[in-house]
C-alpha cells in the first residue's frame, strides 16, 4: 500500500485448514493440499503486494511448519484458528483454553513469533459463550475476529456491533474484536467477503459491502480459505460427500480467484495486527465498551460512529456463582469482584447496591 494511500485499510484473513478433516472428520489426517492451496494464496498475495493475516489450524502448524516460515518470510501475520477445528461452543472452557495453548505452541514453536489473534473454527462463538473472549484475554492474546454479527442457524450474534470495538475482559487486558464483514439489505444483515458467501454472490454485492463499511470510516474484515481456490477438490474427493455439502461448499469455487484479486486491487488491505498498532485509529472508530458477562448480562454503548445502540442489560437475580458458570474460579468468586469487572453501566450500580 503506498504511503499517500488514503483509503480504509481493510482486514485480509485467510483460515488455514483441510477442507475433508475441518468439514467432514475432525479425525481425519491433514493432506499436502493446505501447503499446495497456501502457496497459491501467497503468490497471490506476493504479485498483489499484500499482506494478510493467516488463522492458522494448530493441526496445520504441527504438520507443515515450512509452510508457517513461508508465510512469515513473506511478510504476514500468523494467527490461531484452534488446534483440530472443533467449534468452541461443544468445548468445556479448560477444554477450549488446552485447545488453544496447543495451537499457540505449534504456530509459535514454527515461526518464532508471537501469535496475537484468535478465529473460532466455523465462528462458533456464539451469544452463550463469552467465556471464551475472556480465556483469550486470560492467555495474552489481543484480539479475536469470530463473531459474525449476523442472526444465522449456526453461528451469529445479531447484537454486535459490525465494525471492530474494544472488549474489556474481566482480567483487565486491552482487547480487541473484528466482527465479520456483513451487508445489511431490507433490514436483513447478511454475510459478505468471505466464504461460500463471496463465492457464490456476485463481486459487486462484497465490493458495495466494503464500500459502505469503509464509508463509516472502518475496515471490512475478510475471510478466505486456500481451499477455495482448489477447483478439483470436490469432484475429486475420495470421501462420501452429501449433495448438499458437495453444492455448498464446491459450488463457484472458480470464481473465487478471479473475484479475489479484483478486491486485491480495488481495496487497501493488512493483517489484523496492523490495527493493533494503529490503536488511535481504532480509539476513533468506536469509544463503545463492552463487557462480557458469565451469564447473561451486557451493554453496548453507542460508537463514535454512530452504530446503533444494542442494549441487553437483564441482571440476573444473583450473581453468577464464577466467572464460568460450572467452573471454578476462586479468585473472582466474591460478588463485588464480579460486579466490579462484569457489570458496566447501570447494571454494576444495581449489583453494588444489592451486594451492599
Ligand atoms: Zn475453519
Amino acid at each position: 500500500m503506498p504511503a499517500n494511500d488514503t483509503r480504509v485499510k481493510n482486514v485480509l484473513s485467510f483460515d488455514v485448514e483441510d477442507w475433508p478433516q475441518s468439514t467432514l472428520d475432525f479425525s481425519l489426517p491433514l493432506t499436502p493440499k493446505v501447503r499446495d492451496n497456501t502457496f497459491r494464496v501467497l503468490d497471490l498475495l506476493a504479485n498483489a503486494g499484500t499482506r494478510a493475516t493467516f488463522f492458522l489450524l494448530g493441526l496445520a502448524a504441527q504438520a507443515f511448519p515450512d509452510l508457517v516460515r513461508r508465510i512469515r518470510d513473506d511478510g504476514h501475520e500468523v494467527a490461531s484458528h484452534g488446534h483440530s477445528h472443533r467449534p468452541v461452543y461443544r468445548m468445556q472452557p479448560e477444554e477450549f483454553r488446552a485447545d488453544l495453548r496447543r495451537s499457540i505452541a505449534f504456530i509459535e514453536n514454527a515461526a518464532g513469533v508471537r501469535v496475537l489473534g484468535y478465529r473460532a473454527p466455523d465462528f462458533s462463538i456464539r451469544s452463550s459463550d463469552w467465556w471464551a473472549l475472556e480465556i483469550l484475554a486470560e492467555e495474552g492474546l489481543r484480539y479475536d475476529s469470530s463473531l459474525f454479527p449476523i442472526a444465522g442457524p449456526r453461528y451469529g450474534i445479531r447484537a454486535a456491533f459490525t465494525l471492530p470495538f474494544r472488549v474489556l475482559p474481566a482480567c483487565g487486558s486491552e482487547f480487541i474484536e473484528f466482527p465479520l464483514a456483513t451487508f445489511e439489505c431490507l433490514g436483513i444483515r447478511l454475510p459478505a467477503a468471505g466464504g461460500g458467501y463471496f463465492r457464490i454472490s456476485p463481486y459487486h454485492a462484497s465490493r458495495a459491502a466494503i464500500m459502505r463499511l469503509n464509508r463509516r470510516g472502518g475496515p471490512a474484515t475478510s475471510y478466505f480459505h486456500p481451499y477455495e481456490l482448489d477447483t478439483q477438490e470436490i469432484p475429486r474427493s475420495p470421501h462420501a460427500i452429501p449433495w448438499r455439502l458437495r453444492l455448498s461448499q464446491g459450488l463457484m469455487r472458480s470464481t473465487v480467484e478471479g473475484k479475489l484479486r479484483r478486491l486485491l486491487g480495488e481495496f487497501a488491505w493488512g493483517p489484523a495486527r496492523d490495527w493493533l498498532e494503529g490503536r488511535d485509529a481504532l480509539t476513533g472508530l468506536t469509544s463503545c465498551q463492552w463487557r462480557p458477562s458469565a451469564s447473561s448480562c451486557w451493554c453496548w454503548r453507542r460508537s463514535a460512529l454512530g452504530e446503533a445502540v444494542s442494549t441487553r442489560s437483564s441482571i440476573p437475580a444473583a450473581p453468577p456463582p464464577t466467572r464460568y458458570g460450572a467452573v471454578s474460579s476462586p479468585s473472582t468468586t466474591g460478588t463485588r469482584a464480579i460486579a466490579r469487572w462484569h457489570y458496566p453501566c447501570s447494571c454494576r450500580r444495581a449489583l453494588e447496591q444489592r451486594s451492599s
